[in-house]
């Protein structure tokens, strides 16, 4: 990955399905009556946001970038967080939306790190760096929920 552009393109894409997925999970845990939990999912979906915002700043796009669904290169075949999704149907309770959460979080850290160590070209290098730091600051976020859930 040693394409800016492409680069964050992919970026977008993956804050896009981040910010979607933190909207499905507030709704749920809303149905669920976890008024504080919905309202953390809220602003994380807000933190994607501002995220996507900021990489379609650097990259100079003024609409969404659209690359054709064959030009991505994820490692797993889909994006991080559609890879943390996989599989989940039904209900899910408030340990459950924390642990997909963390999942996906987690996937994109390590996807970005991965580009980072790997890139050639300095700036995606860099931004890269830097998109794994906030998500490793996501992490850290859900984990401390996590915890708080533990002791109850
Ligand atoms: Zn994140």
């Amino acid at each position: 990955m040693d394409d800016i552009q492409r680069f964050l393109a992919h970026a977008i894409q993956l804050e896009k399905e981040s910010a979607r997925r933190y909207e499905e999970l507030a709704e749920a845990m809303q149905s669920l009556g976890s008024m504080e939990v919905a309202e953390f999912f809220r602003q994380m979906a807000h933190y994607s946001r501002l995220h996507l915002k900021e990489a379609m700043q650097r990259g100079g796009f003024h609409d969404l970038p659209t690359l054709a669904a064959d030009a991505y290169d994820w490692p797993e075949g889909t994006s991080p967080e559609a890879a943390a999704w996989a599989g989940v149907d039904g209900f899910m309770d408030v340990p459950g939306a924390l642990a997909l959460a963390l999942d996906g979080e987690q996937r994109s850290c390590d996807y970005y790190r991965t580009i980072a160590a790997d890139a050639e070209d300095p700036e995606v290098r860099s931004m890269a760096e830097a998109f794994a730091e906030e998500e490793a600051e996501h992490v850290a976020q859900l984990e401390s929920w996590r915890s708080g859930l533990a002791k109850g």
